[in-house]
């Protein structure tokens, strides 16, 4: 997607090789135009799929599942991360680590928004080891719904998340799909 290529590369900080900043549109201060072209090209990429809800994870997930949620008239549902629970009876609740901040959460999802119904987008900013995306498909499988396919904002192309979950059958569509961050630049796959 042309638009947020541009802005990754002209507001994009490369912090190393493998972290990019993109605190300027994404995950601090948010561009709602750019939001909304993205939630519509979400929508037209995975039109075919009889989508019934969307499903992220807290927090940057949020605003592009949002319109991806509201261009395919379905509603979101963004997962919890918190502290090691307890009391789970009425809670879907998986493991997921997370690349940035180096910690294993408990993500949790209620059990009244998920059903074997469901024909479920899974949506998320970041795509690098593809730890969140397994843990909200693996919470999606407990509901006995179907994950219809995972729409990345930016995809980390040379770092496994793609590949393995394309290998385990996944669709994958991505807005920006990152080859390299060497040198402190962003290079695109073609
Ligand atoms: P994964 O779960 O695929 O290993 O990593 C994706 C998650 O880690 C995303 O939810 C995102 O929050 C975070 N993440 C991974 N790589 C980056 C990055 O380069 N920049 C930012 N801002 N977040 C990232």
């Amino acid at each position: 997607m042309q638009l947020l290529k541009d802005k990754i590369k002209t507001e994009g900080i490369v912090l190393s090789n493998n972290v990019l900043k993109v605190d300027s549109f994404l995950n601090h201060q948010m561009d709602p135009v750019l939001m909304m072209e993205m939630g519509k090209e979400f929508a037209r990429r995975f039109q075919d799929k009889k989508i019934t809800k969307v499903l992220t994870i807290e927090s940057s997930g949020i605003a592009p599942g949002l319109m991806a949620a509201l261009e395919l008239n379905v509603p979101l549902v963004f997962a919890r991360k918190q502290k090691s629970l307890t009391l789970t009876d009425n809670l879907f609740v998986e493991k997921v680590h997370s690349f940035t901040k180096q910690v294993t959460n408990d993500v949790t999802v209620s059990r009244k928004f998920l059903t074997a119904e469901d024909h479920v987008l899974v949506i998320d900013d970041f795509l690098a080891n593809g730890e969140a995306a397994f843990g909200l498909a693996r919470i999606c499988e407990q509901a006995g719904a179907t994950v219809a396919g995972v729409g990345i904002v930016i995809e980390k192309s040379f770092q496994p998340g793609r590949s393995k979950l394309v290998e385990a059958g996944y669709r994958v569509e991505s807005l920006a799909r990152i080859a390299s961050l060497d040198n402190g630049q962003a290079q695109f796959v073609e």
